[in-house]
């Protein structure tokens, strides 16, 4: 009689394990004495323009963003006056950005749902943010978090590849590394957490080659590939 072979074990891969608690904590203390008070590099200068800047800002560089911004908002900083200038003007002001028709459409849109909904005020639940037309999850935990002071950490590209990279908040999707980032992140530095890890990832932990040997938290990282010095 033959003997049914046994199913053979799948090999079990190996994963590193994430920060602990005082690593993630020596991390945000480096990224934070690197730059004590980050902000946002996109110009704005009411709630208002904050939602308008970061709707436009999906697929769009900060820098191209605001040479746009710079003058639009100064002929339509609030929602009646962007509805005053038209989809036609807004598509003219930020025909320089990536998908600008349909963000102009959504501008013009999301004004005329704050002015209808919101008595011409941003709301500041993201349950209501997420309804304005061009606003998703992200978009609405940068607007709570930079206008509003919510500790909400919104994840962009950069700080999807920082989490996974250094293990501080690995996860598949970015709500994954949302919800590590809620959990591992100690309370004093849930405000800037997301400037930090942006910050870092824009110009440090670049996308292609990280600039590991210039980095304040190597030794924290888990990264195993780390550029060595040119
Ligand atoms: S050591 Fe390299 S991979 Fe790790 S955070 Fe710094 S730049 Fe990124």
């Amino acid at each position: 009689m033959t003997q049914t072979p046994k199913p053979k074990k799948p090999k079990s891969k190996r994963r590193t394990p994430g920060l602990n608690r005082e690593q993630a904590e020596e991390l945000y203390a480096r990224l934070a004495e690197d730059r004590p008070e980050p902000q946002t590099e996109l110009n704005y200068s009411n709630p208002y323009t904050l939602v308008v800047a970061v709707a436009l800002s999906a697929q769009a560089t900060d820098v191209g963003v605001n040479k746009a911004t710079d003058k639009l908002f100064k002929v339509a900083d609030t929602p009646e006056k962007m509805l005053a200038l038209g989809e036609d003007g807004v598509r003219e002001h930020i025909k320089t950005i990536g998908l600008f028709r349909n963000k102009a459409k959504n501008v013009i849109a999301l004004s005329q749902m704050i002015l209808d909904e919101f008595d011409g005020e941003v709301p500041q639940t993201r349950d209501e943010l997420v309804r304005l037309p061009g606003v998703g999850r992200k978009t609405a935990n940068v607007v709570l978090n930079e206008a509003f002071g919510q500790h909400t950490i919104a994840v962009d590209t950069h700080i999807f590849r920082v989490g996974n990279r250094t293990k501080l908040a690995p996860g598949k999707t970015p709500d994954e590394v949302e919800a590590r980032l809620e959990q591992i992140t100690p309370p004093q530095y849930l405000k800037g957490a997301h400037h930090w890890l942006i910050l870092h990832g824009r110009y440090v932990c670049k996308a292609r080659k990280p600039e590991c040997w210039r980095c304040a938290i190597a030794d924290i990282c888990k990264f195993k590939d780390k550029t060595p010095a040119p």
